[in-house]
């Protein structure tokens, strides 16, 4: 029977191919010595290595130069690492003076350059730490003679299957041979995820034991859009992974001429739409098309290292995000660690129910330092453009109040250090736990603005763990109860005159959007690769009927029963 397997949606469409395990090249490196009058001979053997994978590295770019010229600076600046007269002089002198090895004196020299630039405080210059990587593992594969694993061999197009990949095998991705990504780490937003997304490569990522649950040549149904994998497909399934295809290839066409457009209902209702960010770096192109960040998940720089990001760095990342967006507004949200995401320089203990436990604002309070540090990051960065500040799992009034005293308080510390940072900026919360949403009347006196976190709501509200397929059939989105909730939200802000967003995965989704426009909601943020689909799903919709269906869901009994009635009712909008 087929299995099914669940990872993160990395980037949409859907594949039908066979499994093929990409493993790169990992170097195990000893330290070790040259013979007595072998130093010679061992640099010969590094200049010659040197040049195999320089040669390696022009082969790749130049088959990229035409079709890719972006990708292929990638491989560019790889060779550019490579042949720096610095490191080469090191590399040279470890062997020739030191009496180095050649690899121990290439892993050496690399090595030094590597902790330099991830202790750096910019975050570009920190995230080169894996371009360096991987042009050492190059020049060490080439002095081992052993050939490269290249993702071009596969004779027929295949679905990739690997733990993670390297920036230099996305950048030799072939659209042609490779139908689809699935790795066994990363998430949306990787290096890996970006890539995936601009070459329209359908990608799941972070699906654990990938390589040991996907055997090598096993016919794979990647489905990009809902972050699956169908191990073996019956017939049935793949008929219906080919209607699906074509209706997404349809709409994938047809919503691109909607990009550049203002989002607008057929009725002339403007939406405001913002963008999801969780990286400073390499904002996507769409980022011209919106009308601010409504989502900056700033946790993204405390993941995957074994450090806390400083005031520096954080400063130079939101201030790069706020620069490019200029006068546009960019909702930055403070951490939200804790649940599905474990910091190990943290060193938290572990709970029995993560969701429940110490995370986002209730950790910040815990370990206040941490907190304090974002936020002095955040008001310096604020005088660079129009930032907005929200808190994650709000659970009432007394977070709020006890996070806006650390922000004023922060503030008077940099005033009295002499250190420019934003005046007044709006503060808002994100409203994602139940309690916060039913005193949304009250919150909404105190708070600037709230934006729905519906990821967490539908989680909270239905019990109904998100990371848990088992219970998939309970996480409803479309329940009435969470719609009844949405409203509410949107009704009491309304009332105060403050603005009110969705920025869960319900806004970036068409039905979604067209239900929270019925609910009352005029501001929706969501991934870059939803931005065109939605502003095409609005253009077709009438805020009035939409308005009639959304009062018609809340009124029904089951999650069931709203969710099949809206789909009916939208149907010719998706
Ligand atoms: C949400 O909960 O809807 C949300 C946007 O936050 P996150 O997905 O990061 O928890
Ligand atoms: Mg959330």
């Amino acid at each position: 029977m087929a299995a099914i397997l669940s990872g993160i949606a990395a980037s949409p469409g859907y594949a039908l191919g066979p499994a093929f395990h990409y493993t790169p090249y990992q170097p195990a490196v000893c330290q070790s010595l040259v013979p007595p009058g072998q130093a010679e001979a061992s640099v010969d053997h590094y200049d010659m290595s040197r040049r195999a994978a320089r040669e390696e590295l022009e082969l790749l770019r130049l088959r990229l130069e035409k079709a890719d010229p972006e990708r292929s600076k990638i491989l560019s600046a790889h060779q550019s690492i490579l042949m720096d007269a610095v490191l080469d002089e090191e590399i040279r002198e470890k062997i020739l003076s030191d009496c180095y090895a050649a690899d121990w004196a290439v892993w050496q020299s690399f090595g030094a350059y590597i902790r330099r630039v991830e202790g750096s405080s910019d975050l570009l210059l920190r995230e080169r730490a894996a371009d360096l990587r991987d042009v050492r593992d190059r020049l060490l594969r080439c002095m081992y003679g052993i050939p490269p694993q290249d993702l071009t061999l596969a004779e027929e197009p295949v679905v990739l299957v690997a733990h993670d990949l390297l920036p230099s095998d996305t950048a030799a991705l072939d659209r042609e041979k490779v139908l689809a990504i699935v790795t066994e780490t990363g998430g949306p937003t990787c290096h890996s995820a970006i890539i995936a997304r601009s070459l329209h490569i359908p990608a799941v990522l972070g699906m654990e034991g990938a390589l040991e649950l996907l055997p090598r040549g096993g016919s794979l149904l990647v489905d990009g859009v809902e972050g699956q994998v169908i191990l073996d497909p019956s017939q049935e399934q793949r008929e219906e992974y080919r209607r699906r295809q074509q209706l997404f290839m349809g709409k994938t066409r047809e919503s691109a001429r909607f990009l550049p457009l203002p989002a607008v209902t057929a009725d002339g209702q403007g939406v405001q739409i913002g963008l999801n960010l969780a990286t400073a770096r390499q904002l996507p192109p769409e980022q011209a098309y919106v009308d601010g960040v409504g989502l900056f998940r700033t946790e993204f720089l405390y993941l995957e290292r074994d450090d806390l990001p400083g005031e520096e760095e954080q400063l130079a990342a939101y201030t790069q995000v706020l620069r490019a967006f200029g006068s546009r507004t960019v909702t930055l949200r403070t951490m939200d660690i804790g649940g599905d995401k474990q910091l190990p320089c943290l060193d938290l203990p572990p709970e029995e129910n993560p969701f429940l436990g110490s995370r986002a604002l209730r950790l910040c309070f815990e370990r206040p330092q941490l907190l304090k540090t974002q936020l002095r990051a955040c008001l310096r960065a604020g005088v660079e453009g129009n930032l907005r500040l929200m808190f994650p799992m709000v659970t009432g009034l007394e977070d709020l109040r006890r996070a806006k005293g650390m922000l004023n308080q922060c503030r008077l510390e940099l005033e009295r250090e002499g250190l420019p940072c934003a005046g007044e900026i709006p503060v808002g919360i994100m409203v994602e736990v139940p309690s916060i949403a039913v005193m949304a009347d009250l919150a909404a006196r105190e708070a600037d603005f709230a934006s729905i976190g519906t990821n967490d709501l539908t989680q909270y509200v239905l019990a109904a763990d998100r990371m848990n397929p088992a219970v998939r059939q309970y996480y409803r989105p479309f329940h009435p109860a969470v719609l009844r909730l949405i409203a509410h939200i949107a009704r009491c802000f309304g009332e105060q005159g403050k603005p009110v967003c969705v920025c869960g995965e319900m806004g970036g989704d068409p039905l979604g959007a067209a239900v929270l426009v019925g609910l009352g909601i005029r501001h929706l943020s969501m991934n870059a690769a939803s931005v065109a689909q939605v502003k095409r799903t609005l253009s077709l919709l009438d805020a009035g009927e939409a308005r009639q269906a959304a009062e018609a869901a809340c009124a029904m009994a089951t999650g069931e029963e709203a969710e099949l009635y809206l789909r009916k009712r939208f149907a010719n909008l998706l």
